[in-house]
């Protein structure tokens, strides 16, 4: 944990299964220059390395302390690998990500989740007009659920002002909550029952099928007949929406958040997602905490990357000369 200088500027990368998003950032949080290109996601892990190096490489600049890196999948920070993932990345799981890294670039890097890091930037956020419900209490720092409900459904959670990371970086990991709505689905993770089988996008487009009989390519099309009038879809987004809200709600009044986020590309269908998504989360509220509501992420598309810069301040960082066999 050496070598920071705090006006120096360090790289933020979000590795994304189709790009990755480079950007010098400045302390104060300022974007100095960008860059992106594709993921060789099919080339596997190394091409993976490879690229990312090269896009630190492009907006690189003298001074540069560190490197932080936010990816998809499980990640441990602690260690610096990928934990588990899916076949996004051909070959990504077990990846020394971190050491990869430091090795290519001869900076100090600091890894995690995407979702994670970009959940980060509600932390830093400043505090007057963070937590819809009066700030964070007590001066410990704001206690967010932050859910990303996509083609899954991630997501991260900070107690007191603290990112969590649990065991192997599991933590946050929503989807794999037990939902009743999901009952006898099977989920990603090889369990049944999960969150995910029934809320993201794949799992509320299988939900219309099943009750419809009628076949839907993806989420938006199943989005537009509901707008359209046709109850299953209706019906299958508003489970969806209802599983989720049920179970950020029982977060809530488990860690006694102050601050409840959802964003992802599901709550872009509209107010039928997002009114039946707070509807259901208010309903599993405890009364102390009966003013909370969700909200939508307050980062813009910067949010990932600038999260990933920021994971060189919090984050342990793995340093080039004590991996440099990797290379
Ligand atoms: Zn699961």
């Amino acid at each position: 944990m050496t070598a920071r200088h705090p006006h120096a500027p360090v790289i933020g990368l979000d590795l994304g299964g189709t790009k990755i998003a480079a950007a010098l950032v400045a302390e104060d949080g300022t974007v100095l220059d960008r860059h992106s290109l594709p993921t060789p996601a099919t080339e596997g892990a190394e091409a993976v390395l490879d690229a990312l190096a090269e896009a630190a490489r492009a907006v690189r600049a003298p001074g540069t302390t560190a490197l932080g890196v936010a990816a998809a999948g499980v990640i441990d920070p602690a260690t610096g690998t990928v934990t588990s993932a899916t076949d996004t990345i051909r070959g990504w799981a077990g990846t020394a990500l971190a050491a990869g890294l430091a090795a290519r670039t001869g900076l100090p890097v600091a890894c995690d989740n995407d979702v994670r890091a970009a959940a980060a930037t509600e932390l830093a956020a400043p505090h007057g007009e963070a937590a819809g419900h009066g700030g964070a209490p007590h001066g410990g720092g704001t206690t967010l659920v932050y859910a990303a409900v996509g083609t899954g459904v991630g997501g991260a959670v900070a107690a007191a002002g603290r990112m969590l990371h649990g065991a192997a970086g599991i933590a946050g990991h929503l989807g794999h909550l037990p939902s009743p709505e999901a009952d006898g689905l099977p989920c990603t993770c090889g369990a049944t029952g999960h969150l995910e089988a029934i809320a993201a996008g794949p799992g509320i487009t299988a939900h219309y099928t099943r009750m419809s009989g009628v076949p839907a390519d993806r989420l938006e099309t199943v989005a537009a007949r509901a707008a359209g009038g046709e109850p299953h879809a209706t019906a299958a987004i508003v489970l969806g929406a209802e599983a989720v809200g049920r179970a950020l709600g029982g977060l809530a009044n488990t860690l006694g958040a102050d601050r409840v986020v959802v964003g992802g590309g599901v709550p872009r269908i509209g107010p039928l997602y997002t009114e039946a998504l707070a509807a259901a989360f208010a309903a599993e509220l405890m009364p102390p905490l009966r003013e909370l509501r969700p909200v939508p992420p307050r980062g813009g598309p910067d949010a990932a990357v600038l999260g990933a810069a920021a994971l060189p301040r919090t984050l342990p960082l793995h340093h080039p000369h004590t991996t440099g066999a990797l290379r």
